[in-house]
């Protein structure tokens, strides 16, 4: 399969530079299984690798030229000088691979020029980081042809710092970590503080059950700036209860720090959340490891309510994917990503997949909504040079 993407995305690579690339490289979109905004709280997460990679196919320069092109937008190819690269210059798509360059650049690594073409199967704006796995192919392919040596997790944080200050939005470090450190058949457990990770076995199929990914296809318009309320928030929360972060807040701990915020209902449930959605990590990660899979689901449900209820992030049509889901009896369901609008998951047995997925389809026609995309997740392999 990767060897017949590589041949395609080489050969293209051909036709617009004049010239072989020097290499391949396939980066994979992720899906959180739980632990929602609690990245930038310095908290647990645990995503695990989509099927779907952004390829790049790349070839060296040594004159200080990038060029870029993408199948997927209709432009042709946009050549930078390196030494004009500056921050938030860039609306455009360019901004993620350009800034990918900029920020290796800024850290002090050789990268002189480059040609890439890249091409991506992770569908964008859908919550499933289509923008990390375009940094990320990116920058592993940057580290392989410049003999540059950096871990995966070091490519996440030049990728985040990319992502933060060059395009100019701020993301946590989840997503990028993911596409660069996931593995076939397991969950990525991430503590977002130190970046200290276990890959968790994960593999749904061998016990009979399967992960589906509904896909809204809508995207709501105030996404952005509530987001960037919630993470105020998160802060303020934290500073009120003098701790660096919300992680610092133990679970046992709740009650008394919701009791020393008084009157401050929304930071109130804010806090929590994030308090409550690190614990629900730390008990899938339990559960998984002692092979208790089925009963992550009602931890999924858990997770929702508190998304739609305190952290108020959900939408009609992510809490339309979820009641229909666990309506059809679906074990546990999720909006996973970063709220109003984007993707659900949906854990359920082999057998029920087929008759969940047509209650959401038609529950969606009825409810005048678009017309969702369903595909099944498998965890799958992070960031890797394919040809
Ligand atoms: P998400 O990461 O959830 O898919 P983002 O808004 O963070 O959503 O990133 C989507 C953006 O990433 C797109 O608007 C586009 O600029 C860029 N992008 C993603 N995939 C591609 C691609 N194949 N080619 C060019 N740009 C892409
Ligand atoms: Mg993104």
């Amino acid at each position: 399969m990767s060897e017949a993407v590589a041949e395609t995305v080489a050969s293209r690579f051909g036709e617009l530079y004049g010239a072989e690339p020097h290499g391949v490289w396939a980066a994979p979109g992720r899906v959180n299984l739980i632990g929602e905004h609690t990245d930038y709280n310095d908290g647990f997460v645990m995503p695990f690798a989509l099927p779907h990679t952004a390829v790049a196919a790349v070839a060296r320069r040594e004159d200080g030229v990038l060029r870029l092109h993408s199948a997927d937008v209709e432009q042709g190819v946009t050549e930078f000088r390196l030494d004009t690269l500056s921050p938030e210059s860039d609306k455009n798509w360019t901004a993620y691979p350009a800034g990918v360059v900029w920020a290796l650049r800024e850290a002090g690594h050789a990268v002189t020029g480059a040609d890439i073409h890249l091409a991506s199967t992770v569908p964008s704006g859908a919550g499933l980081s289509s923008s990390a796995a375009l940094e990320i192919v990116v920058a592993l392919a940057l580290n392989d042809l410049f003999s540059l040596g950096l871990r995966g997790w070091q490519l996440a944080r030049l990728c985040q710092r990319a992502e933060n200050v060059y395009v100019g939005a701020p993301v946590g470090i989840m997503d990028q970590t993911a596409s660069a450190c996931c593995e076939a058949g397991h969950a990525l457990f991430l503590d977002t503080r130190d970046l200290s990770q276990k890959q968790i076995p994960f593999d749904l199929a061998a016990e009979g059950m399967r992960l589906l990914v509904v896909d809204t296809q809508v995207k709501h318009s105030h996404s952005e700036g509530e987001y960037g309320k919630r993470r105020a928030g998160c802060e303020k929360g934290a500073d009120l209860l003098g701790v660096d972060a919300l992680r610092d807040v133990p679970y046992a701990g709740l009650d008394a720090a919701l009791a020393r915020l008084g009157d401050e209902e929304e930071v109130r449930r804010l806090v929590r959340h994030i308090v409550t959605e690190n614990e629900r990590v730390e008990r899938v990660v339990s559960l998984l490891e002692s092979g208790e899979t089925r009963s992550i689901g009602p931890v999924l449900i858990e997770g929702h309510a508190s998304l739609r209820d305190d952290f108020r992030i959900s939408c009609p049509e992510l809490d339309l994917v979820v009641d229909t889901a666990l309506a059809s009896g679906a074990l546990g369901s999720r909006m996973t990503g970063g709220g109003f609008g984007g993707a659900a998951i949906v854990l359920a047995e082999e057998s029920d997949v087929d008759a969940i997925t047509k209650s959401v389809t038609e529950a969606f026609a009825a409810a005048g909504f678009k017309t969702p995309r369903v595909f099944e997740a498998v965890p799958s392999a992070g960031a890797r040079r394919i040809r």
